[in-house]
C-alpha cells in the first residue's frame, strides 16, 4: 500500500539516547534550558489553544504582514467558522488575559509550543516550528526593557551561543511611527521603478516593512530616505542608550533599520542574531506592544514580549547535553519476569537522578548488552534464575575504562544505586 508522508515543512522529532547531538535531542534540551531560565526570572506558564478565530490574527499581527497575508493556515470548521492555526503566541495570550478580565494586574508569563506559517521551507524555516515566548504585561517602558534584554543575555550564556549580537531599535509612539511612515512613503513613491517588486507592494500596505528588504536595489534607494531616528523623541533615543549602558559587556547594536514582521509593535524592539545561522540569522525577536490590548477590545495595558525560535536556537547552541547516568536492567529468563520486574521497580524508586531502563524486549544477553553499550549505559544489572534464587544480582560496569563485574546482594545493590 502507498505510504503516507508528513506534510512539507513539518518535521518529526524523535529522541535518541545514543546521540545527544541529534537535532531532536538538541531541541528537547534547548526547551528544558529555556524553561529553567523562565523559572529563574519568576515567570508563570500560560498555555493557550493552537486554534483561534482568524480575526484574532487579522487584528493583531495585521493584514499587511506577510504572516497574515500569505502564511496563515486558515480553515472553515464544521460550523463554517473561519479558524486559524496560530502563527505566533502573543495574540492568544492577550486574548486570554482580556477574556479572563485580568487586565488590572501585572503578569510575567512564558509559553512554549508549535506555531504554523505557510512559508517556503528552507534551512531554518519550517511550516510547523516551535517557539518559546515571554510576555511582561502591565509594565511601562523602562525596567521591563532591561528585564527582557537581561533574559536574552541569560539565554545566550546558558546555551553557550558563540558571538551573539543583539540589535535594538525604537519605533517611537503611534504618532511618530505614523508621521515617519507617511514621509517614507512620500519619499519612496517616485522611486517605485527602482524598487524590488515585492517592496512596491509593501510600500502600499506597510511602508515600515520596506526597511527590512533584502534587495540591494531597494537598500540603495533607502540610503537617502528619511531616518526613523529623526522622528522619535529624545526619551526614545535615551532608552536605546540606557540598554547599551546597562549591559556594557554585551554586543548590543542600535540599528535604526530594524523592523519586525508583525504590525502590533510600537516603541522598543529587538532581535538576536547569529552569523552561524546563514540567511535566516535571527533566533529570537520581540518588542513593546502598548496598543494591542485596546486593539483587541480590552483595557489599555502596556506590554513587552519576545518569541524565541527553538529550532534555530538549538542549531547554534553549544551546550545542550543533559546526560544522566543510565542503568540498564536485564532479565534473563521468562519464568522470573514478574519477580525480577518487582525488584527493578523498587531499585528505580531509590534514586531520581538516574535513568533506569528495564530491557523489555526479547533477545539474548549479548544483544541486550550490545543495545546498552550503544545507548551509552554506565552499568548493566543482570538477573537470571540463579541470581533470583540466591537473592543476588550481577552488576556489570559498561564504562570505557572499566569492565568490572560483581555479584551483589539486594541490599548492596540498593546502597550502590542510592549512592550514584
Ligand atoms: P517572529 O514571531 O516572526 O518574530 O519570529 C520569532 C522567531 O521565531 C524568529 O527569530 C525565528 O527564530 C523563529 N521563526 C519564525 N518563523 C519561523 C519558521 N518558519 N521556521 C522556524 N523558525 C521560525
Amino acid at each position: 500500500m502507498k505510504k503516507i508522508h508528513s506534510l512539507t515543512g513539518m518535521i518529526d522529532l524523535l529522541g535518541q539516547k545514543d546521540n545527544e547531538s541529534s537535532q531532536s535531542d538538541k531541541i528537547f534540551n534547548t526547551e528544558k534550558s529555556l524553561i529553567k531560565i523562565f523559572k529563574n526570572y519568576s515567570l508563570n506558564e500560560i498555555r493557550t489553544p493552537a486554534l483561534e478565530d482568524e480575526q484574532l490574527f487579522n487584528r493583531s499581527v495585521g493584514e499587511s504582514s506577510d504572516i497574515v497575508n500569505k502564511e496563515l493556515y486558515s480553515f472553515q470548521d464544521k460550523n463554517e467558522k473561519t479558524i486559524s492555526l496560530r502563527p505566533e503566541g502573543t495574540a492568544g495570550v492577550v486574548r486570554s488575559i482580556i477574556e479572563k478580565k485580568l487586565e488590572n494586574d501585572f503578569h510575567r508569563l512564558w509559553y512554549l509550543g508549535p506555531m504554523w506559517r505557510y512559508e517556503r521551507p528552507q534551512k531554518g524555516r519550517y511550516r510547523q516550528f516551535n517557539q518559546a515566548g515571554v510576555e511582561l504585561l502591565g509594565y511601562k517602558e523602562g525596567l521591563a526593557e532591561l528585564e527582557m534584554i537581561s533574559m536574552v543575555i541569560s539565554i545566550n550564556a546558558e546555551l553557550n551561543i558563540k558571538n551573539p549580537k543583539i540589535k535594538i531599535n525604537h519605533l517611537g509612539d503611534n504618532e511618530s511611527k505614523e508621521s515617519f511612515c507617511n514621509d517614507l512613503k512620500t519619499f519612496l513613491e517616485p522611486h517605485a521603478k527602482n524598487l524590488d517588486k515585492r517592496d512596491v507592494d509593501r510600500l502600499n500596505k506597510n511602508p515600515l516593512r520596506v526597511l527590512d528588504s533584502k534587495s540591494m536595489d531597494t537598500q540603495k534607494v533607502l540610503k537617502s530616505a528619511p531616518k526613523i531616528s529623526d522622528y522619535i523623541s529624545q526619551d526614545s533615543l535615551n532608552m536605546l542608550e540606557t540598554v547599551k549602558e546597562t549591559f556594557p559587556n554585551e554586543n548590543i547594536e542600535i540599528d535604526h533599520s530594524l523592523v519586525r514582521g508583525l504590525d502590533y509593535y510600537t516603541g522598543f524592539i529587538f532581535e538576536a542574531v547569529s552569523e552561524d545561522l546563514g540567511a535566516q540569522d535571527a533566533y529570537l525577536g520581540g518588542g513593546r506592544y502598548d496598543q494591542l490590548f485596546e486593539e483587541l477590545g480590552g483595557k489599555k495595558l502596556p506590554a513587552i514580549g519576545m518569541a524565541i525560535g527553538i529550532e534555530r536556537l538549538a542549531e547554534i547552541s553549544k551546550n545542550t547535553s543533559s546526560r544522566q547516568t543510565l542503568i540498564s536492567f536485564m532479565i534473563l529468563s521468562d519464568k522470573i519476569q514478574q519477580k525480577a520486574y518487582k525488584i527493578a521497580h523498587d531499585l528505580r524508586s531509590l534514586n531520581k537522578d538516574i535513568v533506569f531502563e528495564v530491557s523489555l524486549g526479547e533477545g539474548s544477553l549479548k544483544s541486550k548488552l550490545r543495545r546498552a553499550n550503544k545507548d551509552k549505559a554506565s552499568y548493566a544489572i543482570i538477573l537470571g534464575d540463579e541470581e533470583l534464587a540466591s537473592e543476588t544480582i550481577l552488576l556489570k560496569s559498561l564504562q570505557e575504562d572499566n569492565s568490572d563485574q560483581k555479584k551483589l546482594t539486594l541490599n548492596e545493590i540498593k546502597k550502590f544505586i542510592s549512592s550514584i
